[in-house]
Protein backbone atom coordinates (compact mmCIF):
# COMPACT_ATOMS: atom_id res chain seq x y z
CA UNK A 1 0.00 0.00 0.00
CA UNK A 2 1.32 3.51 -0.74
CA UNK A 3 1.59 5.70 2.40
CA UNK A 4 -0.83 8.21 2.76
CA UNK A 5 0.65 11.85 2.42
CA UNK A 6 -2.82 13.14 3.30
CA UNK A 7 -2.92 14.21 7.00
CA UNK A 8 -5.95 16.72 8.09
CA UNK A 9 -7.10 17.53 11.72
CA UNK A 10 -9.56 18.72 14.35
CA UNK A 11 -7.96 20.80 16.44
CA UNK A 12 -10.77 22.37 19.19
CA UNK A 13 -10.06 24.17 22.01
CA UNK A 14 -11.84 22.86 24.85
CA UNK A 15 -14.10 25.87 26.04
CA UNK A 16 -17.41 24.18 25.58
CA UNK A 17 -19.38 21.76 23.89
CA UNK A 18 -19.52 21.61 19.87
CA UNK A 19 -22.20 23.45 18.37
CA UNK A 20 -23.46 23.79 14.89
CA UNK A 21 -20.50 26.09 13.47
CA UNK A 22 -17.75 23.68 14.81
CA UNK A 23 -19.53 20.62 13.89
CA UNK A 24 -19.31 21.63 10.50
CA UNK A 25 -15.57 22.62 10.74
CA UNK A 26 -14.76 19.11 11.84
CA UNK A 27 -16.85 17.54 9.81
CA UNK A 28 -15.51 18.86 6.54
CA UNK A 29 -11.78 18.38 7.56
CA UNK A 30 -12.94 14.47 8.01
CA UNK A 31 -14.73 14.13 4.68
CA UNK A 32 -11.63 15.57 2.77
CA UNK A 33 -9.16 13.82 4.74
CA UNK A 34 -11.38 10.50 4.02
CA UNK A 35 -12.16 11.62 0.24
CA UNK A 36 -8.20 11.35 -0.22
CA UNK A 37 -7.78 8.27 1.67
CA UNK A 38 -5.88 10.51 4.46
CA UNK A 39 -5.80 10.67 8.23
CA UNK A 40 -7.43 12.46 10.35
CA UNK A 41 -6.26 13.33 13.64
CA UNK A 42 -7.64 15.19 16.41
CA UNK A 43 -5.58 17.55 18.69
CA UNK A 44 -7.14 18.95 22.22
CA UNK A 45 -5.96 22.68 22.02
CA UNK A 46 -5.99 22.91 26.15
CA UNK A 47 -3.59 25.53 26.16
CA UNK A 48 -5.11 28.30 28.03
CA UNK A 49 -6.64 27.16 31.38
CA UNK A 50 -8.60 30.59 32.06
CA UNK A 51 -10.75 29.85 28.89
CA UNK A 52 -11.73 25.99 29.43
CA UNK A 53 -14.78 24.55 30.62
CA UNK A 54 -13.93 21.81 33.03
CA UNK A 55 -15.24 18.60 30.71
CA UNK A 56 -15.71 19.99 27.92
CA UNK A 57 -12.70 17.82 26.39
CA UNK A 58 -14.59 14.68 27.12
CA UNK A 59 -17.80 16.19 25.71
CA UNK A 60 -16.39 16.90 22.96
CA UNK A 61 -14.68 13.64 22.11
CA UNK A 62 -18.13 11.81 23.06
CA UNK A 63 -20.07 14.31 20.39
CA UNK A 64 -17.42 13.53 17.69
CA UNK A 65 -17.71 9.65 18.47
CA UNK A 66 -21.45 9.65 18.40
CA UNK A 67 -21.33 11.73 15.10
CA UNK A 68 -19.17 8.48 13.60
CA UNK A 69 -16.18 10.83 13.17
CA UNK A 70 -13.67 9.04 14.57
CA UNK A 71 -9.76 9.95 14.28
CA UNK A 72 -7.03 8.17 13.27
CA UNK A 73 -4.28 7.66 16.25
CA UNK A 74 -3.75 9.40 19.23
CA UNK A 75 -5.15 12.45 20.62
CA UNK A 76 -2.14 14.59 20.76
CA UNK A 77 -2.86 17.55 23.75
CA UNK A 78 -1.08 20.91 23.70
CA UNK A 79 -1.05 21.02 27.89
CA UNK A 80 1.47 18.39 27.37
CA UNK A 81 3.98 20.17 24.95
CA UNK A 82 5.40 22.74 26.54
CA UNK A 83 8.55 21.21 25.93
CA UNK A 84 8.46 21.56 22.46
CA UNK A 85 7.32 24.87 22.35
CA UNK A 86 9.89 25.95 24.65
CA UNK A 87 11.99 24.50 22.20
CA UNK A 88 10.89 26.99 19.57
CA UNK A 89 11.16 29.62 21.40
CA UNK A 90 14.57 28.84 22.42
CA UNK A 91 15.34 28.65 18.64
CA UNK A 92 13.56 31.97 17.35
CA UNK A 93 15.32 33.47 20.19
CA UNK A 94 18.84 32.08 19.32
CA UNK A 95 18.21 33.51 15.61
CA UNK A 96 17.56 36.95 17.29
CA UNK A 97 14.29 37.16 15.88
CA UNK A 98 12.55 38.00 18.74
CA UNK A 99 11.55 41.09 21.60
CA UNK A 100 10.17 41.28 25.31
CA UNK A 101 7.68 43.90 25.46
CA UNK A 102 5.97 45.03 28.24
CA UNK A 103 3.09 47.77 26.20
CA UNK A 104 0.46 47.63 28.87
CA UNK A 105 -3.31 46.42 27.54
CA UNK A 106 -4.38 50.09 27.51
CA UNK A 107 -1.42 51.10 25.03
CA UNK A 108 -1.86 47.98 22.61
CA UNK A 109 -5.78 48.31 22.45
CA UNK A 110 -5.14 52.00 21.18
CA UNK A 111 -2.91 50.76 18.09
CA UNK A 112 -6.08 49.02 17.50
CA UNK A 113 -4.37 45.45 16.35
CA UNK A 114 -1.17 46.62 14.98
CA UNK A 115 1.64 46.53 16.62
CA UNK A 116 4.27 49.47 16.20
CA UNK A 117 7.22 47.49 16.76
CA UNK A 118 7.54 50.08 19.82
CA UNK A 119 9.61 47.69 22.28
CA UNK A 120 12.02 46.52 19.33
CA UNK A 121 15.01 48.83 20.65
CA UNK A 122 14.16 48.96 24.41
CA UNK A 123 15.20 47.25 27.61
CA UNK A 124 12.49 45.31 29.10
CA UNK A 125 12.05 43.46 31.97
CA UNK A 126 12.09 39.43 31.92
CA UNK A 127 8.24 39.54 33.12
CA UNK A 128 6.88 40.11 29.46
CA UNK A 129 5.48 38.83 26.65
CA UNK A 130 7.71 38.15 23.83
CA UNK A 131 7.07 39.19 20.24
CA UNK A 132 8.54 38.02 17.06
CA UNK A 133 10.64 40.36 14.71
CA UNK A 134 9.00 41.23 11.25
CA UNK A 135 11.93 40.93 8.71
CA UNK A 136 12.89 44.80 7.58
CA UNK A 137 12.29 44.50 4.37
CA UNK A 138 8.74 45.48 3.56
CA UNK A 139 8.05 42.78 0.39
CA UNK A 140 9.40 39.80 2.55
CA UNK A 141 6.53 40.63 4.95
CA UNK A 142 3.86 40.07 1.90
CA UNK A 143 2.40 36.19 2.56
CA UNK A 144 0.13 34.61 -0.02
CA UNK A 145 -1.38 31.52 -0.05
CA UNK A 146 -4.15 29.94 -2.51
CA UNK A 147 -7.09 28.86 0.02
CA UNK A 148 -8.56 25.82 -1.10
CA UNK A 149 -12.35 27.12 -0.28
CA UNK A 150 -11.81 30.98 -0.19
CA UNK A 151 -9.19 31.59 -3.04
CA UNK A 152 -5.83 33.50 -3.61
CA UNK A 153 -5.20 35.35 0.23
CA UNK A 154 -2.84 37.87 0.50
CA UNK A 155 -1.93 39.67 4.03
CA UNK A 156 1.30 41.97 4.33
CA UNK A 157 2.30 40.98 8.20
CA UNK A 158 3.77 43.97 8.59
CA UNK A 159 0.87 46.52 7.90
CA UNK A 160 -1.64 44.54 8.81
CA UNK A 161 -0.67 43.09 11.89
CA UNK A 162 2.78 44.32 13.06
CA UNK A 163 5.17 41.74 15.32
CA UNK A 164 3.11 39.57 17.11
CA UNK A 165 2.88 37.81 20.18
CA UNK A 166 4.08 34.19 20.62
CA UNK A 167 4.22 33.77 23.95
CA UNK A 168 1.99 35.73 26.27
CA UNK A 169 2.52 38.32 29.36
CA UNK A 170 0.83 35.59 31.41
CA UNK A 171 3.46 32.62 30.48
CA UNK A 172 1.21 31.24 28.21
CA UNK A 173 2.58 30.01 24.39
CA UNK A 174 0.28 32.09 21.89
CA UNK A 175 -2.10 30.12 19.74
CA UNK A 176 -0.20 30.83 16.77
CA UNK A 177 3.44 29.21 17.90
CA UNK A 178 1.83 26.60 19.37
CA UNK A 179 -0.42 25.61 16.05
CA UNK A 180 2.39 25.85 13.86
CA UNK A 181 4.63 24.19 16.23
CA UNK A 182 1.75 20.97 16.49
CA UNK A 183 0.84 21.22 12.89
CA UNK A 184 4.71 20.62 11.61
CA UNK A 185 4.78 17.81 14.07
CA UNK A 186 2.13 15.81 13.20
CA UNK A 187 3.05 15.93 9.60
CA UNK A 188 -0.58 17.99 9.25
CA UNK A 189 -0.75 18.17 5.09
CA UNK A 190 -4.38 20.03 4.76
CA UNK A 191 -5.86 22.31 7.63
CA UNK A 192 -9.02 22.95 7.21
CA UNK A 193 -11.06 24.90 9.90
CA UNK A 194 -13.07 28.04 10.78
CA UNK A 195 -12.98 30.83 8.39
CA UNK A 196 -12.31 33.42 11.35
CA UNK A 197 -8.26 32.42 10.81
CA UNK A 198 -7.93 32.98 8.04
CA UNK A 199 -5.98 35.94 8.74
CA UNK A 200 -3.69 33.55 10.87
CA UNK A 201 -2.93 31.60 8.43
CA UNK A 202 -0.12 34.71 7.01
CA UNK A 203 1.10 34.39 10.88
CA UNK A 204 1.84 30.67 10.70
CA UNK A 205 3.29 30.21 7.42
CA UNK A 206 5.94 32.99 8.26
CA UNK A 207 6.63 30.78 11.88
CA UNK A 208 6.95 27.91 9.32
CA UNK A 209 9.20 30.46 7.89
CA UNK A 210 11.17 31.38 10.25
CA UNK A 211 11.38 27.68 12.49
CA UNK A 212 12.78 26.47 9.13
CA UNK A 213 9.96 24.10 8.14
CA UNK A 214 10.03 24.07 5.02
CA UNK A 215 12.26 24.09 2.47
CA UNK A 216 12.14 24.84 -1.36
CA UNK A 217 11.36 20.60 -1.95
CA UNK A 218 8.74 20.13 0.79
CA UNK A 219 4.99 20.68 -0.09
CA UNK A 220 3.59 24.11 1.46
CA UNK A 221 0.70 23.10 3.89
CA UNK A 222 -3.18 23.48 1.95
CA UNK A 223 -5.47 25.87 3.94
CA UNK A 224 -9.27 25.47 3.45
CA UNK A 225 -11.36 27.81 5.59
CA UNK A 226 -14.65 27.00 5.65
CA UNK A 227 -17.31 30.14 6.48
CA UNK A 228 -18.76 31.08 9.52
CA UNK A 229 -22.22 29.74 10.83
CA UNK A 230 -23.83 33.08 12.13
CA UNK A 231 -27.12 33.41 13.75
CA UNK A 232 -29.97 34.94 12.99
CA UNK A 233 -28.58 38.18 14.32
CA UNK A 234 -25.07 37.98 12.40
CA UNK A 235 -22.93 36.79 15.08
CA UNK A 236 -20.52 33.86 15.55
CA UNK A 237 -22.25 30.61 16.87
CA UNK A 238 -20.04 30.57 20.17
CA UNK A 239 -19.88 29.83 23.56
CA UNK A 240 -19.82 33.65 24.34
CA UNK A 241 -23.65 34.03 22.77
CA UNK A 242 -24.91 30.64 23.97
CA UNK A 243 -24.71 29.13 21.20
CA UNK A 244 -26.59 25.75 21.73
CA UNK A 245 -24.73 22.31 21.58
CA UNK A 246 -25.40 19.74 18.82
CA UNK A 247 -28.07 17.71 20.63
CA UNK A 248 -27.06 14.13 21.39
CA UNK A 249 -30.14 12.01 19.71
CA UNK A 250 -30.37 13.69 16.27
CA UNK A 251 -27.06 12.73 15.04
CA UNK A 252 -28.53 11.72 11.89
CA UNK A 253 -30.24 15.10 11.83
CA UNK A 254 -27.45 17.36 12.62
CA UNK A 255 -25.15 15.81 9.85
CA UNK A 256 -27.21 15.99 7.36
CA UNK A 257 -28.03 19.74 8.23
CA UNK A 258 -24.16 20.37 8.30
CA UNK A 259 -23.94 18.79 4.95
CA UNK A 260 -26.60 21.18 3.37
CA UNK A 261 -25.16 23.98 4.80
CA UNK A 262 -21.85 23.00 3.15
CA UNK A 263 -23.83 22.26 -0.19
CA UNK A 264 -23.20 18.75 -0.36
CA UNK A 265 -26.69 18.20 -1.85
CA UNK A 266 -27.89 15.22 0.31
CA UNK A 267 -30.83 13.91 -0.72
CA UNK A 268 -33.57 14.50 1.78
CA UNK A 269 -34.03 10.37 2.54
CA UNK A 270 -30.93 10.44 4.05
CA UNK A 271 -32.16 12.26 6.88
CA UNK A 272 -33.26 9.46 8.80
CA UNK A 273 -30.55 6.95 7.65
CA UNK A 274 -27.65 6.00 10.30
CA UNK A 275 -24.41 8.27 11.10
CA UNK A 276 -22.21 5.82 9.21
CA UNK A 277 -24.55 5.57 6.00
CA UNK A 278 -24.60 9.50 5.96
CA UNK A 279 -20.95 9.85 6.24
CA UNK A 280 -20.06 7.16 3.89
CA UNK A 281 -22.71 8.92 1.21
CA UNK A 282 -20.83 12.19 2.24
CA UNK A 283 -17.39 10.90 1.78
CA UNK A 284 -17.94 9.33 -1.15
CA UNK A 285 -19.24 12.06 -2.96
CA UNK A 286 -17.74 14.92 -1.27
CA UNK A 287 -16.74 18.40 -3.04
CA UNK A 288 -15.30 21.32 -1.40
CA UNK A 289 -15.98 23.28 -4.84
CA UNK A 290 -19.18 23.22 -3.39
CA UNK A 291 -18.14 25.07 -0.07
CA UNK A 292 -19.73 28.46 -0.33
CA UNK A 293 -16.80 31.29 -0.53
CA UNK A 294 -18.52 33.56 1.77
CA UNK A 295 -17.11 34.55 5.01
CA UNK A 296 -20.30 33.62 6.60
CA UNK A 297 -23.32 32.03 6.26
CA UNK A 298 -26.61 31.83 8.15
CA UNK A 299 -26.85 28.44 10.18
CA UNK A 300 -30.28 26.30 9.93
CA UNK A 301 -33.28 28.27 12.33
CA UNK A 302 -33.27 25.55 14.55
CA UNK A 303 -29.72 26.01 16.02
N1 LIG B 1 -8.25 25.61 18.62
C1 LIG B 1 -8.76 26.54 17.66
C2 LIG B 1 -10.22 26.81 17.90
O1 LIG B 1 -10.90 26.00 18.50
C3 LIG B 1 -8.60 26.07 16.23
C4 LIG B 1 -7.20 26.00 15.81
C5 LIG B 1 -6.98 25.67 14.36
O2 LIG B 1 -7.79 24.94 13.75
O3 LIG B 1 -5.95 26.08 13.85
O4 LIG B 1 -10.73 27.81 17.48
ZN1 LIG C 1 5.84 46.79 23.61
Amino acid sequence: MKPSAYIGRFAPSPTGPLHFGSLVCALASFLDARHHHGKWLVRIEDLDPPRELSGATTTILKQLESHGLWWDGDLLYQSQRSEAYRAALTQLQDDGLTYTCDCNRQRIAELGGLYDGHCRQREVSSESAIRLRLPDRDSDSEITFDDLIMGPYRQNLDSDVGDFVIKRRDGLISYQLAVTVDDYFQRVSHIIRGADLLDSTPRQLYLQRCLGFFSADTAPMQYAHVPLAINAEGQKLSKQNHAPAVISGSESKSLWQALKWLQQAPPSELQSDSVENILNWATANWSIANIPTKMAVAAPSYV
